[in-house]
């Protein structure tokens, strides 16, 4: 195993890196696109499209610029990104092996703001826009919340596929496809859902995948979270990010959604 970590190690050592400014950026903040040698044409081109389209979708919506320098790094396939998950976020083998079988991309923002996206999982172009948008939304909500953003992980990770499913429909690049119809369909077929109030943490997160299938377990949040949007729209969801920071997490969600988080969780159901 460590032998052939080492070769894949050195094999990164031929990645292209494409520097890539941030069009919007407010002072020296800079956005650089890591593309290693495996990932094709047509991926890194989505991915290009889905950063793109994520940052101006921030711009325009909610008026927020990235502030932080973001490495944006794609590679080809699992090995490759369990090894990119070591060297850029200090896992240890077994725990970026862990993670490298349960998701498909992982976002840092503390730290240096890094996102690793293993683009040899996503097996269609919407799949590689989804998962891009998805990891952006995650850059602004630790930007926003100076990196408290993760107190409610149900609410972090369905906003980030909540608000990536919104930033492909008002961006045109979904071809009709009804997101709530569809994580509630998932959720029907499934034997059972995870509740909301054992969602809060890193590892409540990854056991409930574990128990329920990561699908379930991302739909179920992202259908609460377009609960949430359909009582308020989409500006609260970054009142709660924006909020955290000085206030903390229950202050925050009261006074973007009007409710306490502890209550919705209880009478909350996907369908
Ligand atoms: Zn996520």
């Amino acid at each position: 195993m460590k032998a052939k970590s080492l070769i894949a190690a050195l094999g990164a050592c031929l990645w292209l890196f494409n520097p890539y400014f941030f069009p919007f950026a407010q002072g020296a903040t800079r956005l650089d696109l890591a593309v290693e040698h495996g990932v094709d044409n047509k991926s890194e081109a989505q991915a290009r499209l889905a950063i793109d389209t994520a940052i101006k979708f921030f711009q325009n919506t909610y008026g927020l610029a990235l502030e932080r320098d973001l490495q944006i790094i794609l590679v080809p396939n699992q090995d490759t990104y369990r090894n990119a998950l070591i060297r850029y976020y200090g896992l240890k083998d077994n725990e970026a092996r862990d993670l490298a079988e349960k998701t498909s991309g992982f976002s840092r923002g503390a730290l240096g703001a890094t996102i690793i996206v293993n683009m040899g999982n996503l097996h269609n172009s919407h799949a590689q826009l989804f998962c891009l948008c998805h990891e952006i939304v995650h850059q602004f909500q630790s930007q926003e919340s100076r990196d408290q953003h993760n107190s409610l992980r149900w609410l972090s990770e369905g906003v980030a596929d909540a608000l990536a499913a919104h930033i492909l429909e008002t961006a045109g690049l979904t071809r009709g496809i009804d997101y709530k119809n569809l994580w509630q369909g998932i959720i029907k077929k499934a034997p059972r859902w995870p509740r909301l109030e054992n969602l809060h943490t890193y590892k409540e997160w990854f056991a409930a995948m574990d128990d329920n299938g990561s699908q379930v377990t991302y739909g179920t949040a992202a259908v609460a979270v377009l609960t949430l949007v359909q009582w308020k729209g989409y500006r609260p969801l970054f009142v709660y990010f924006s909020t955290i920071k000085q206030s903390g997490p229950d202050p925050a969600f009261y006074q973007a959604f009007g409710t306490k988080a502890a209550d919705f969780e209880k009478q909350f159901s996907p369908y």
